[in-house]
């Protein structure tokens, strides 16, 4: 008889985007004259950049003659892609690290939600609340928490709040974790982390031999001089950090699929008994395992993120998003909305009309309004009273949107 895993069992019904994607499709049911624009998933809509679709066909066109053809490619990732990441994202920053260190994969969502299968399943797991659900739904189906309760918090997880009080910045906690979730610029409330809450978190990790799995899919969006763009930046971090990163966002990959994960080999966790074990060398194993590669012509097109003309392009792209974001914010807050984020990410979190739930708030701006956003409480139970937006949609959309909150919602 086939048992399930019934850790399964224990994740919320009703994801927080089929539920949207059902209230949706029953109000242009009731509705079908009205026009809805949705500023809720978090997907881009922009096209490839130019530099990227001109690699990625000559490479493809490569693929078609036997004298370039390739087949299974190194798991790790092709040596022309690494040095590119390398070079630009790390040492352009002064963060030296070895060919050896980056892993690339398929996307940042599996990397990040398969990283905890090489960590023992006692250990105790630090989620930011609210957080990119992937973080919490991986551990509930490894078995390692509870049931969720009435809120959703799942038991033996270490919840760290992020509310207004706490500038949206998880706090250090007041017991030993073992490991350790931070996204920065995060979504869903579009806050990043300065060098100094970067190195209180790398210090508490040290000095609790913990491990920090830092997401850094929005790094890009990054436009405050001072905010480091990766972990490794701060000192110490490459003893406890392992940073994702992911061409999603930056440069319009979310269907092409090409991300890196960095796992240093400075990084050791223990048996058991103490013994130290190398966690680069474990996820090399767990890679080379169960992942065959990104294809070939995707690697060759996020090469092409690196060129000059691909660099420019992305700039060009990302310019194009935090201008939406700009609106968005600058929009809302005229209209007395309280507005959070936007700066240094493509999200806009903003607090709910007064004391309306994530729930409610969605419903009313889908029918008044008729814009689609995602209930801040669908990221975690301290989401509850807030919402995000995206600055994902194109100019047109995003400013019809926010003009019809500001004439059909009041704060
Ligand atoms: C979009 C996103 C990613 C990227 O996922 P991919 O699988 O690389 O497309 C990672 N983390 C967060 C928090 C995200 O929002």
């Amino acid at each position: 008889m086939a048992l399930v895993n019934e850790h399964y069992l224990k994740l919320k019904a009703g994801y927080l985007f089929p539920e949207i994607t059902r209230r949706v499709q029953a109000f242009t049911d009731a509705n079908p004259e009205v026009e809805i624009i949705r500023l809720g998933i978090g997907d881009v809509t922009q096209s490839l950049p130019p530099a990227v679709i001109d690699s990625l066909h000559q490479a493809v066109s490569e693929m078609g003659k036997p004298e370039t053809f390739r087949g299974y490619g190194p798991e790790q990732g092709y040596q022309f892609l690494i040095d590119l990441i390398l070079a630009n994202d790390y040492e352009a920053r002064s963060v030296r690290l070895d060919s050896d260190e980056v892993f690339v994969s398929d996307g940042s969502k599996c990397d990040s939600g398969n990283i905890q299968e090489i960590f023992a399943v006692d250990n105790i797991i630090a989620v930011a609340d609210p957080a990119y659900p992937v973080y919490v739904d991986t551990n509930v189906m490894a078995g390692r928490t509870g049931e969720a309760d009435a809120q959703g918090r799942y038991h033996g997880l270490y919840y760290m709040p992020c509310t207004e009080a706490n500038d949206f910045l998880p706090e250090l906690p007041d017991r030993k974790v073992d490991i350790i979730y931070l996204c920065f610029p995060n979504n869903p409330t579009g806050v990043v982390a300065n060098p100094q809450v970067l190195q209180a978190w790398v210090d508490y990790a040290l000095e609790n031999q913990a491990i920090i799995l830092f997401d850094g899919a929005y790094e890009a969006y990054i436009t405050e001089e001072h905010i480091p763009h990766s972990i490794y930046e701060i000192p110490g971090a490459k003893e406890c950090a392992i940073e994702f990163r992911s061409f999603s966002k930056t440069a319009g990959f979310t269907g092409t699929r090409c991300a890196y994960t960095v796992v240093p080999k400075g990084l050791v966790a223990r048996t058991a008994s103490g013994e130290p074990v190398s966690i680069n060398q474990l996820w090399n194993r767990r890679h080379t395992t169960k992942f065959n590669g990104v294809s070939y012509p995707v690697q060759v097109a996020a090469a092409a993120v690196y060129s000059d003309e691909g660099k420019n392009q992305v700039r060009e792209l990302i310019r194009y998003y935090m201008e939406n974001a700009r609106i968005i914010r600058k929009t809302l807050t005229s209209a007395g909305f309280a507005v959070y984020g936007g700066v240094n990410a493509p999200y806009i979190w903003m607090k709910t009309s007064d004391g309306m739930s994530s729930w409610e708030f969605f419903d009313q701006l889908l029918a008044e309004a008729h814009v689609v956003g995602t209930p801040g409480s669908g990221f975690g139970p301290s989401g509850e009273g807030y919402f995000r937006l995206s600055a994902f949609g194109n100019r047109e959309n995003t400013e019809e949107a926010v003009a019809r909150i500001r004439n059909k919602i009041s704060p």
